[in-house]
Parts: structure tokens; sequence; C-alpha cells
């Protein structure tokens, strides 16, 4: 721990003992008595040693959420589980420091992101329990002759497995559990296998804010096992994933058996469009940030900054400065601005891309290299970087790299930047900065993505839907639609006479 350390140690949590999973509300060893171990990708430090679940695990998960679905809980009343889920904000309040910790611990973002975070974190859970007793149907005059009732309901889908990535964990368990609970369904949740700790410490929570037993099971594991059988198996209702695109059409094909709903939240490449009329100070940093917060490790981060030419030398050289004065360190410390990559996996992927940059001829403007040495030994540090001399057919303009790097291309026209902003398979975010009015509703209809933002980056909401277009997925989160994915609808005809 650096001097800088606010946090004054590790939480009670990481007290040395295997970190269990929940199966129908009790904390249990894989089947198989295996276990992987947790390090912080700061230091490469030991932190936990975590049950590995596998197929055989996911099975008796699913079966105390099946049990659980056909049980009291589904007898429970709406007002009950807004109850339980107002507990629970209250309880992430309360432990929100000892959450946030842990994230950063687990997966190196800065603390000052993950404490920054609780707003949105608590606000979440709220606004789920506002769903929980506003949910309903709707009658339906129908134009069939005889005295005929009609009406569709909602119903919960049933049994959900949701399945992780490691870049945000605690916001990936209240994404994931939230409507869950809102609706009435059951959940089998496996965990990234970088960053399990803070789902399990949320799964203690769950139970503390009297959620019933196997109405919410926490299985840790691979993707490859415990992840492919939860994708497969065939008394899963509905799959909501989220990771990379690549996973995704896996999930998609494993879905196959049962023909399972899906919800899927996947990868971006996303464009960041600036207009020569922007208000330049407050869009470098920004553009800076859009790209590199969460050490580029955020699904919408935005990685293809197009700059219309003529400011376009000022404004790169502006975020390059950006990128150069951002503070790299640990995530525990209280300046941090860029933590640490995941894990050695990450950081070998975007190395390759930072070579393949240079190779295909594009040019570092700052950073481009591993950062090595004091203060950054055991950890997996890539400084911010910024390309220049990139076109749209280099791999670091068209791929999804999940590290602290931004392409930054030349533009002139509007229908131009438009055409190549859409370019691409992905469809997640987009962001526009212009102070012309028109301009920002045309991009804002012409850009195809679920969420465009203008003249700001990465802004959410509980109540704000937020999705894909394209290869990033279908489904959102977040906003009524979420919810949506979680119900079926039933039509009910009733004949009165
Ligand atoms: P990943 O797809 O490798 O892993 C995600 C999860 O899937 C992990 O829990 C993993 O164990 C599991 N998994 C892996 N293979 C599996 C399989 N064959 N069957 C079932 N499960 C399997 O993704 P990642 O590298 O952990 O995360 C990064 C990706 O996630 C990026 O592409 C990023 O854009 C995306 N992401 C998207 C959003 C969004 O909301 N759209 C949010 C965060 C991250």
């Amino acid at each position: 721990m650096t001097s800088a350390d606010p946090t004054g140690g590790k939480p009670g949590f990481l007290d040395g003992r295997v970190k269990h999973m929940l199966i129908d509300g009790e904390w249990v060893n894989a089947l198989s008595g295996k276990t992987f171990d947790s390090r912080n990708p700061a230091t490469g430090e030991w932190l936990a040693t975590i049950a590995e679940g596998d197929a055989a695990d996911i099975d008796r998960a699913v079966r105390a959420a099946r049990r659980a679905f056909e049980g009291p809980w589904r007898a429970m009343k709406p007002d009950e589980r807004q109850s339980i889920l107002l507990r629970l904000a209250d309880l992430v309040d309360a432990h929100f420091d000892e959450l946030s910790l842990l994230d950063t611990l687990d997966m190196g973002a800065p603390i000052r992101h993950t404490r920054g975070s609780k707003r949105h974190m608590v606000g979440l859970l709220r606004y789920f329990a506002s769903m929980a007793v506003t949910l309903h149907g709707q009658t339906v005059d129908t134009s069939l002759g005889g005295d005929l009732f009609a009406c569709a309901i909602k119903e919960p889908v049933g049994v959900v497995g949701a399945i992780v990535p490691w870049n945000g964990p605690l916001m990936a368990a209240i994404w994931k559990t939230g409507p869950v609970l809102a609706t009435g369904c059951t959940l089998v949740l496996k965990p990234a296998e970088d960053a399990s700790l803070t789902p399990l410490r949320f799964g203690e929570l769950l139970l503390e804010a009297g959620v019933p037993p196997g109405v919410v099971n926490i299985v840790p594991g691979y993707g490859a096992t415990a992840g492919a059988a939860l994708a497969a198996h065939m008394d899963v209702d509905k799959v909501s994933f989220t990771g990379s695109h690549v996973t995704g059409q896996q999930i998609v094909k494993a879905s196959a058996g049962n023909l399972k709903r899906l919800s899927l939240e996947l990868g971006g490449k996303s464009p960041n469009i600036v207009f020569a009329d922007a208000d330049i100070d407050r869009a470098a940093p920004a553009a800076a940030m859009a790209a590199f917060a969460n050490a580029g490790q955020i699904c919408s981060a935005g990685t293809r900054l197009f700059i219309q030419r003529p400011i376009f030398d000022a404004f790169v050289e502006a975020v390059a400065y950006t990128a150069r004065s951002l503070k790299v360190g640990h995530g525990v410390d209280g300046e941090t601005d860029i933590g640490p990559l995941v894990s050695k996996r990450q950081l070998d992927r975007v190395l390759g891309y930072l070579s393949a940059g240079e190779q295909e001829g594009a040019h570092a403007l700052a950073g481009g290299r591993r950062l090595a040495g004091a203060g950054y030994d055991g950890g997996f540090f890539v400084p911010p970087t910024v390309f220049r001399n990139v076109n749209d057919d280099m791999r670091i303009a068209r791929e999804e790299i999940f590290g602290p790097v931004v392409a930054a291309i030349p533009f002139d026209t509007v229908d131009e930047v438009v055409a190549r902003a859409n370019a691409t398979p992905f469809g997640l975010g987009a962001g526009v900065w212009t102070r012309d009015v028109g301009r920002a509703h045309t991009l804002a209809s012409r850009i195809r993505s679920g969420s465009v933002w203008v003249n700001c980056y990465n802004a959410m909401d509980p109540a704000m839907p937020f999705g894909g277009y394209k290869m990033s997925g279908y489904g959102r989160e977040s906003g009524t639609q979420q919810l949506d994915d979680y119900l079926n609808v039933k039509g009910v005809w009733i004949r009165r006479d």
C-alpha cells in the first residue's frame, strides 16, 4: 500500500479463508473441491482463494433457483420484493466503502472511480425497487363480437442465468440482480473469473436483506466450464450475458437447445466526434476520459476519436496533454486516475494492439509502451495512449482493444463522418461535440448506436436504457426496457356471457 492509501488496509472479507459459492442460501464448496486464486492486478499479490464451480455446481444452482421460483417466492407480493430491494439498497449504501475497495483490489480500477459510483449503484437498486410495484399489464378493447374481456398480463420469465465480465463487478452484480428481484424471477449468477470477490460479498448482503434461499445463487468459475454449462442448461429460461461479442456468439449457439431467451450486452468501437465549433476546453479532457477511464476497460469507451480537420492538430495535442498528465498507479492510491489492466492476458492483448498500431504506421503521441519499474512492479500497467496517423482500416481503428488506447482520425463533413462512424459491426455508444443544435440532432438520429451523448460522454442513469445496436448486442439494461426483458406477456381471454 502506498502512503496515499485512503483505505486503511484490506476489508475483513479477505480473511484468508476460501470464498465459497452461494447455492440455495448456503455458502458451499464446489462439488469437485476445486478452487482458483484471485490476485491484485496492481501488484500480483494473492487476495483470496475461491471455490471453482463447474457444470455440476451450475446444475445444483439451477435446481435451487427452479425450486425457489416454483415455491413461496412466486407468491411473494410486489411490495415484499420492493422491501427486499430497498433493504439491499440501504446495505449497499452502508457497505459501499468496502464494496468499492474490493472492486479496486480485485480488478484494479482507481478507488476514486469505484467510490464515485455510489450514487448510481444505490440508485439502480432503488429504481428497481420502484419498478417492483409499478409493473403492470394492460386491458385491451378487442373488436371481436360477444362479451369478451381481454388482458395482457406480465409474468416473470423464470430462472435466469447471468454471465458477467470483470470490468465493473459490483455494477454487473446489481444490473443482473435488480431486475430479477423486481420481476419475481430467480437467478444463477456466474461472475467473471478475474473479479468474483465483490459479487460474493454482495451475495452476503443479499441474504442479509432477506432474499430467500435459492432466489439468487452465485457460482464463480471459468467461462468454458461454468459459463458454458449455464448458457446451455435446459432448465434456464433466459440468459443475460455481458461480455465480448465472440463469447456472445457462443452463448447464442449454446442457447439453442431450449431456445432460451437472451439479452446480450457486448463490446463496441464507439466513435467520439468533435466538430470545429465545439467547446474545445471542455471536449478535449472529456474525450481523453471517454477513452481512458477504467484503463479503457469500458464497453462504450470512445476509442475512435473523429476530429474535424481545422482543429485536428490542436485537439489531438490537447488530448495527448491530458493523457500525459493522468496519474497511472495503484487503484488504492486516492490520487490515481488510471489503474492497471485486469490481468496478464488483458495486458498481452493491449500490448499486441500497441505493436500493431506502430507496425501499421500509426504514431503514438502519448503512451505506447508498458510501464515498468518502481511503483509498477508485478502490475499490468499501460499508460494512456493517443495514436495519430491512423486510417479507418487499421486494426486499432476497427477492433475493440479494451485498454487505454484512442485512435485520432481527421474528418471533413457531416455526411462523411456519419458514414465512417457507422462503418463498424458494433453500435454501442457515440459522442458528438458541437454547439450547433441542428447538427447535434442530425448526428443523434443518424448514428446507429444504443446511446448517443452530445457534449458529454458515458452519462448513465438508472432510468435511461443502455445497450447495443448491431453486434453490440440486444436487450437493454436500466430503464423500464430492461424489466421487459425479464417478463413474459400472456394474453388472457375471458368470455363473460
Ligand atoms: P468475455 O466474453 O471473455 O467474458 C465474459 C464472461 O463470459 C465471463 O464471466 C467469462 O467467464 C464468461 N465466458 C467466457 N467464455 C464463455 C463461454 N464459452 N460460455 C459462457 N460463458 C463464457 O469478456 P471479458 O473479456 O471478460 O469482458 C470484456 C468484454 O465485455 C468486452 O468486449 C466488453 O466490451 C464487454 N462488455 C460489455 C458491456 C456492455 O454493457 N455492453 C459491459 C462490460 C463489458
